[in-house]
């Protein structure tokens, strides 16, 4: 089987520094969190930006200095910015698509959150499409519900997105799909009916972070996700004490599935992306 990517989701866009001061925040921060969970095996990280009072942030600056920032430390690690909507402005959220990040993050329809709605109206997904494609911006589809999946195929054959993009099952969410392992299998078999060619992992939110990675992992996943984003704690009475410890453990859930760890040029070639600037031709 191949080898594993590991993608690191190291901020979010709820405030959770203090619930667990780990949380990098400002782009220096986030750069540190981010290097010391490469050095731990991460080989993607998904980011998201906040403004100093820890609020949700579309500021393309602080974009480009944390994508900059990761280049020159983590040689070869994917950027993927995410273009979520939690406490943004709609209008913003591709703002900073134009820095050419590997990836971002696409939700490719709406959906119950835990107060919200998390809402992306199919003109708004095939904008934001739209944008990722002329840029070459690889998506990683969100999925928090089956429906996404069907909206994915209907943005390839718009031909506003290329057949192979990445898709993430997106479990535990209050009020969207629960982490149940019988929902991984339908979502599964639907991806590899309708997006054939794409390459999959499976995000388990909370306490549910580690046993959703196990079962991405029992059924051949590309990538695993953790980080803080997702889940503060390693367990119920102990708060993660980095992004790095939270990958150290996908590492390990890793070996323990028989598989290992994907290199940054690995990672590269599983999901389709070109190899990282300045990468010495092989
Ligand atoms: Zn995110």
């Amino acid at each position: 089987m191949n080898p594993v990517v590991i993608a690191v989701a190291i901020t979010g866009s709820v405030p959770r520094k203090k619930d667990n001061p780990a949380v990098p925040v400002t782009p220096a921060e986030q750069v540190e969190s981010t290097h010391e969970a490469y050095e731990a095996g991460a080989t993607l990280v998904h980011i998201h930006v906040r403004n100093d009072d820890e609020s949700p942030s579309s500021d393309p600056q602080r974009f480009a200095a944390v994508k900059e920032g990761v280049e020159k430390h983590c040689p070869g690690m994917i950027v993927q910015f995410s273009t979520g909507g939690r406490g943004r402005d709609p209008s913003a959220r591709g703002s900073s698509l134009y820095l050419k990040p590997d990836m971002a993050s696409l939700s490719t329809g709406s959906v119950n959150f835990p107060t919200i709605i998390y809402e992306n109206s199919a003109a708004f997904v095939e904008d934001l499409a739209r944008k990722m494609k002329e840029l070459g911006v690889l998506p990683e589809i969100e999925i928090f519900d089956l429906s996404h999946l069907h909206g994915a195929r209907r943005l390839i054959e718009a031909g506003l997105m290329n057949a192979r993009p990445h898709v993430q099952f997106v479990m535990g969410v209050k009020n969207a799909l629960p982490a149940e392992e019988p929902l991984i299998d339908i979502l599964l078999s639907e991806t590899k009916r309708v997006i054939p060619r794409a390459t999959w992992t499976a995000a388990g939110i909370g306490r549910h972070q580690s046993e959703v990675m196990g079962w991405a992992l029992a059924r051949g996943a590309d990538a695993v996700r953790t980080g803080l984003e997702d889940n503060i704690r390693v367990a119920k009475d102990r708060l993660a004490r980095s992004n790095a410890e939270l990958v150290s453990l996908a590492a390990e859930a890793i070996a323990k599935a028989g598989r290992r760890v994907a290199t940054p040029d690995e990672a590269r070639r599983i999901l389709g992306l070109r190899p990282a600037a300045g990468a010495k031709a092989a």
